[in-house]
């Protein structure tokens, strides 16, 4: 049985696109609720020689704010720490050409990290520039296009996600692949008719040979274009069939909706 005294995918007020809460509101909401540890997973700064192609530029925590994000993390930790186990960390974009930087960034601020999480938002296209796969519909609509089919972009979103799971990122490297199944975002208003069984299942394998685990991430349930859980609910059965670990996450961005949907796990492992 997995463990779901915890939330592990928490945003922050540092991120642009998400709510102004204040760390305090999201730590008492998850006091609240009965959880005994929290990880807050801020998107970490994108490389500085790589522009967010998010319409708003709004992707990730600015460089400027990373020392206050960590001196307030660690202030917090140590204030609650009788009531609650806090997790400093960052959700870390794996952008397909920037395995460099963000290897660097890793080994930079690796020390501080608590727990991490690897995702794929960013999508190079056949031009060599970049998409933020996540952002709108309207904006996955332009993707669609860009990349010819839909095909195209469920094939480009698991390349990059199986180069992820395998990319040497140093000792630092995030322990957890984030929302598997992101591409089905928009899936309401772009159905997939094809079978992606066979190449889903070739990446659970990789994260079990890397020693990897999953982020099971209720996010998607409320999404209304979505309406399901990441990763989809067979692939989860797959991953609890080949021993992978799973920890969910909430992905919240306002205090509100800490461990949102974590009644519904039970089932998925039952
Ligand atoms: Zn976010
Ligand atoms: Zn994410």
């Amino acid at each position: 049985m997995m463990n779901i005294y915890g939330d592990y995918h928490v945003h922050t007020p540092f991120c642009p696109h998400g709510s102004n809460d204040a760390l305090s509101q999201y730590i008492e909401q998850a006091i609240a609720k009965g959880l005994t540890e929290i990880s807050f997973t801020e998107h970490a700064p994108l490389p500085k020689n790589f522009t967010d192609p998010a319409p708003k530029r709004d992707s990730s925590m600015s460089w400027q704010d990373l020392e206050a994000y960590i001196d307030v993390i660690e202030t917090v930790k140590t204030q609650y720490k009788t009531d609650i186990r806090i997790n400093l960390g960052f959700e870390l974009d794996y952008i397909e050409g920037f395995e460099q930087e963000v290897t660097a960034f890793l080994n930079q601020y690796g020390p501080f990290i608590d727990d991490a999480i690897l995702s794929v938002h960013m999508l190079k296209t056949p031009d060599q520039q970049y998409v933020c796969l996540d952002y709108s519909r309207d904006e996955f609509q332009h993707i669609i296009h860009i990349f010819g089919s839909l095909k195209s972009v469920y094939e480009k979103y698991y390349q990059t996600v199986k180069q992820s799971i395998v990319a040497d990122l140093g000792p630092y490297k995030p322990t957890r692949i984030g929302h598997l199944t992101l591409v089905h975002k928009f899936q309401q208003s772009f159905p997939m008719k094809d079978n992606f069984e066979a190449v889903t299942g070739r990446l659970l394998d990789l994260i079990k040979q890397e020693q990897l685990a999953l982020d099971l991430n209720t996010a998607g349930l409320y999404k209304e274009d979505c309406q399901e859980i990441y990763p989809a609910p067979a692939i989860v059965h797959q991953a609890i069939a080949k021993g992978i670990e799973l920890k969910p996450g909430s992905d919240s961005h306002q205090a509100e909706t800490i461990a949102r949907g974590f009644d519904q796990l039970k089932q998925l492992f039952a």
